[in-house]
């Protein structure tokens, strides 16, 4: 096989998102050989290599044809698609993953007494990501300066270079550490799969195909659990009723005790205690809420 027939999946070498990414490539049956300090591993299972980067390189190494898909923040992917240039190959997300999850937001010093965007006219906005600021500037006719700065943005304002910033925020720590409060969101973020429009007319294409389905299957699988439970045949439309996501379950006789069934059902997300206490105050008892482990529908 030459060595680009194999398909090359491009992630962050160290950061937020390189523990989970591995996680998840690991999940659909992927595993690596070559020990992490390294740019590239070598895949062992299937022909798909890694290539280790920084997170900001990854949409242009997929534009460039470096590798076909790569792992990174959507507010990464769509700054960069907002800031190349037309020649350049139009990138996809492809899927989103649940991890990384941040917001890009707007945040002012605590006594700037921020309601809506036009009181952003005339101020100084310190940011990383210009393109993003730029386009929600625009679509709202707000006229601002943008400061564009490659790191410590949330000091700008202390510094009095900007009069106020749009950054990343999880928690709001590190606005709060610098007298900053969140005022407006640009952009929800996680990590996404992303890739060129169109897919490679070889094997990669049929590889990445295959990946999307697995990767389908792993992220339905995460957030599903398997109920089962017993209950008395009279009880069990009050059960089914309580059912989280409303899935239909199986129903299975119970040997020896005919009023009895089991029931099995398989539900998408969370089932809180809550929720078993109040299905087991309609009748149920003997209940089980169980992680799945791999699925293919
Ligand atoms: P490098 O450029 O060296 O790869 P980085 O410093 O740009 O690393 P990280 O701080 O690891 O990158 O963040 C990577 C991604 O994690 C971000 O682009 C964003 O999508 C996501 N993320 C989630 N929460 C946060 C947060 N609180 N601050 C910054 N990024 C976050
Ligand atoms: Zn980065």
């Amino acid at each position: 096989m030459k060595p680009r027939d194999r398909l090359r999946i491009a992630m962050q070498k160290s950061g937020r998102l390189t523990e989970p990414a591995l996680e998840l490539l690991k999940r659909c049956g992927l595993t690596f050989r070559q020990s992490r300090d390294k740019l590239f591993c070598f895949g062992e299972g299937e022909p798909v290599d890694l290539l280790l980067v920084r997170d900001d390189d990854i949409p242009g190494l997929i534009a460039q044809g470096v590798c076909e898909l790569g792992i990174v923040g959507r507010n990464v992917l769509d700054e960069f698609r907002l800031t190349a240039g037309r020649e350049s190959e139009p990138l996809a997300e492809l899927r989103p993953l649940g991890f990384g999850r941040c917001r890009l937001s707007i945040a002012v010093p605590q006594e700037f007494d921020y309601r809506e965007p036009s009181q952003l006219s005339g101020q100084r906005i310190a940011t990383s990501y210009p393109g993003l600021l730029g386009a929600w500037l625009r679509e709202r006719g707000v006229e601002a300066g943008v400061v564009t700065l490659a790191g410590s943005v949330e000091i700008a304002p202390k510094l009095g270079t900007a009069d106020a910033i749009c950054d990343l925020v999880q928690s709001g720590g590190t606005l709060v550490a610098n007298q900053l409060r969140e005022a407006d969101v640009l952009l929800e973020s996680e990590a996404v799969l992303a890739g060129p429009q169109s897919l490679p007319a070889d094997e990669r294409g049929d590889l990445v195909e295959l990946l999307l389905k697995r990767l389908d299957g792993v992220i339905q699988v995460r957030e599903s659990r398997l109920l089962l439970l017993q209950a008395p045949r009279a009880a069990l439309e009050a059960v089914t009723r309580l059912l989280p996501g409303g899935p239909q379950p199986t129903l299975l006789p119970v040997a020896g005790q005919p009023d009895q069934l089991m029931l099995q059902a398989l539900c998408a997300g969370e089932v809180s205690w809550r929720q078993l206490e109040e299905i087991k105050k309609a009748g149920a008892r003997e209940m089980f809420v169980l992680p799945v482990e791999k699925m293919l529908a």
